[in-house]
């Protein structure tokens, strides 16, 4: 015989459960987690912005394709500007190939970045950022992306761990065409590596110091690259 308390519970929950069940649907094509990113990085479920976008936009472009790889996480800062589709192609091709074999997390392309604190992002880099100040910003014109994180860990502290280092091996096999020719990382990750400015690689002791904690990854030119091997 059936519990009567048992009884008395079965309706209340079958009731609950079928209006959790409709209360969540609308947002079923939302990631309630952010895999590739650490916990409180991310643009998923908190993000509105997000979620209003996504019924308006196709969801078919190579942007939206990266948004959806797991493999792939993102900023809501980040993610705005794949969406606003300011992000150059080649660059979402190169993180579609790392995301392949690699859990990335990319805090920045254009908006929010800051190459010094609290001084505006403009079209060429601020003086006092290394001896690169008055180049172009290659953030600015969507060409750029800063990654702080690799299958769950952060670059900074872990240059030559084997995951890091893959990375910068799968980017150096990526068509010379096709590949970023500004590759920066930390010191080790760069010596470890081993590649130089033909195959698209920044060695420059003052920018390697500046990039400590995260890969930058971008392409100099808006077509074609320099890279020569
Ligand atoms: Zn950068």
């Amino acid at each position: 015989m059936v519990n009567p308390v048992a009884r008395l519970l079965v309706v209340p929950l079958i009731l609950i459960s079928t209006m959790w069940s409709v209360a969540i649907w609308p947002f079923e094509n939302v990631r309630l987690e952010e895999p590739a990113c650490p916990r409180g990085v991310g643009h998923g479920f908190w993000d509105m912005r997000w979620i209003e976008d996504d019924s308006k936009e196709p969801a078919d472009t190579e942007a939206q394709k990266l948004l959806r790889n797991p493999n792939f996480g993102a900023t809501s800062d980040a993610a705005g500007d794949l969406k606003a589709g300011i992000v150059d192609g080649r660059l979402i091709s190169t993180l579609q190939t790392i995301s392949k074999e690699h859990s990335i997390c990319v805090q920045t392309f254009k908006e929010g970045h800051r190459f010094l604190p609290g001084v505006e992002d403009g079209p060429t880099i601020p003086e006092g950022y290394g001896e690169a100040g008055g180049l172009p910003n290659t953030h600015y014109f969507g060409r750029a992306t800063d990654i702080y994180w690799v299958d769950g860990e952060p670059v900074e502290g872990n240059g030559t761990d084997p995951a890091v280092l893959d990375v910068g091996r799968m980017l150096a096999k990526i068509p010379q065409g096709r590949r970023p020719n500004q590759i920066i990382g930390p010191p080790d990750w760069t010596k470890r590596l081993g590649y130089g400015f033909e195959r698209g690689w920044i060695t420059a002791q003052d920018q390697l110091r500046l990039h400590k904690d995260h890969l930058h990854i971008g392409y100099r030119e808006k077509t074609g690259t320099s890279n020569t091997q």
